[in-house]
């Protein structure tokens, strides 16, 4: 059979550890034996990284924005242990967050939902995809302890020179303080990433934040989101027969609960980080969860939510046998392929996508997975694989038909 072509490359990050393993072994038998696969390839490994002060990984988003699709495998966040394992020049930041500054975007996380991995939520019958702001609050924040009795106070000090103060608290004896921030561009630019994304996934919007105690930091989320639904896409959602609902974020919580899935959740940074590993461990595995960042600049970067499972790579140093899971892994590439198959009408490539999906999936419906699953599954009769037979159960599933 004639592999699939391509016209436009996928731009390939190459990642660390057990995840760098997986993802040669995925290209060599599941990608490449069907498409003559495009790549522009940068080793985002942490050693190259290193070699070439993290230029690597600038380089990799600055490609991500001309050609707007990009497939990452995991990589190590440098901490001290890194630094001495290999002999770092620098503490490299997060590439994630350097690949985010550059893209500006909003990352989403969707569950990969298979018979025999049941949610702990019974009701949940879908997907729920969580959209997590990923700029500002808690996360850039500004804190110190208040030693003793004081006043503090929050000051704005305008170029213009006016200043705007509010009192904080009166402290009588010690305490603690936090100043945090967001900016409206960004909170616009999340806003119609969420809306864009829900209309791309024919789903409806939540969002949810607490503006009925933060008058006017959550409640300015909650007007940018309202202006912009209406003047820029409840038109689309109409025509679509979706819905954006605002509540509470305690409200939403329980109604989370009650729902059967299938819609998008948009979360502030914080509420997002919390809740996406709750929904995620709820569906069954963080091995389970995909993960992809949606640009408002045009381009989209598409990776598994797990990091590189550093403990299985020493056992797989040691020569052992490891069963890691790669499906979230296989499900990035899926999720890039289909998107530079929409973007470039190639129905082929789409088709390939779903296709390889159908059968990961129906590998595991048959009772082949790897051991993160085997422990969890509902099926009777289970094979548990190894990571690379694994791999190899899904081209056998493909080749079947
Ligand atoms: P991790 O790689 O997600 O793994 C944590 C544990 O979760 C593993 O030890 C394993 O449990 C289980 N697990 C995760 N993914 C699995 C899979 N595909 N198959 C089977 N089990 C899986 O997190 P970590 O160990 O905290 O971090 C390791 C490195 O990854 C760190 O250097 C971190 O910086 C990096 N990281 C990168 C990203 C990213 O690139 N997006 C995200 C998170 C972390 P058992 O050991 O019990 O089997
Ligand atoms: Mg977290």
């Amino acid at each position: 059979m004639d592999k699939i072509q391509m016209t436009t490359p996928i731009v390939e990050m190459d990642g660390d550890e057990m995840t760098r393993i997986l993802w040669k072994e995925i290209k060599e038998e599941l990608l490449s034996p069907y498409i003559d696969l495009k790549t522009e390839y940068y080793d985002l490994g942490l050693e190259h990284r290193n070699e070439t002060e993290d230029k690597v990984t600038v380089e990799s988003a600055k490609a991500t924005l001309k050609y707007g699709v990009a497939v990452k495998c995991a990589t190590i966040t440098p901490n001290a242990a890194r630094m001495k394992e290999y002999s770092l020049k620098e503490m490299w930041k997060s590439p994630n967050a350097t690949i985010r500054a550059i893209l500006d975007g909003t990352v989403f996380r969707t569950p990969i939902l298979v018979k025999g991995i049941e949610p702990c939520v019974k009701n949940w019958e879908k997907p729920i995809t969580l959209a997590r702001h990923a700029y500002g609050d808690v996360y850039k924040n500004a804190e110190l302890k208040v030693p003793g009795p004081g006043k503090a106070e929050l000051v704005f000090l305008g170029e213009d020179g006016k200043e705007i103060r509010e009192e904080i608290h009166s402290f009588q004896g010690p305490g603690i303080l936090q100043g945090i921030h967001n900016t409206e561009q960004s909170i616009e630019s999340f806003a119609r990433c969420c809306f864009q994304y829900a209309i791309d996934l024919k789903q409806d919007l939540w969002f949810a934040t607490k503006d009925t105690i933060s008058k006017k930091y959550d409640h300015t989320f909650k007007d940018i989101f309202q202006e912009i639904y209406e003047k820029e896409y409840e038109k689309q959602f109409k025509e679509l027969d979706l819905e954006y609902f605002y509540t509470l974020i305690d409200d939403a919580v329980a109604r989370v609960m009650k729902a059967k899935g299938g819609f998008i959740w948009a979360c502030k940074n914080y509420d997002g980080d919390v809740m996406s590993d709750m929904v995620s461990s709820a569906f069954g595995s963080l091995a389970m969860m995909t993960s992809v960042l949606v640009s408002p600049k045009g381009a989209y970067e598409y990776e598994a939510a797990h990091g590189t499972v550093q403990r299985h790579y020493y056992k797989h140093l040691k020569g052992e046998e490891t069963s890691t899971n790669s499906v979230a892994t296989i499900f990035a590439w899926s999720g890039a392929l289909r998107k530079r198959g929409e973007l470039d009408k190639n129905s082929a490539l789409i088709e390939f996508a779903n296709r390889l999906e159908r059968a990961t999936l129906k590998t595991m419906e048959e009772g082949k997975m790897t051991k993160d699953l085997a422990l969890i599954t509902s099926l009777k009769e289970v094979h548990v694989q190894n990571s690379q037979d694994f791999i190899k159960a899904i081209r056998q599933t493909m080749d079947q038909g």
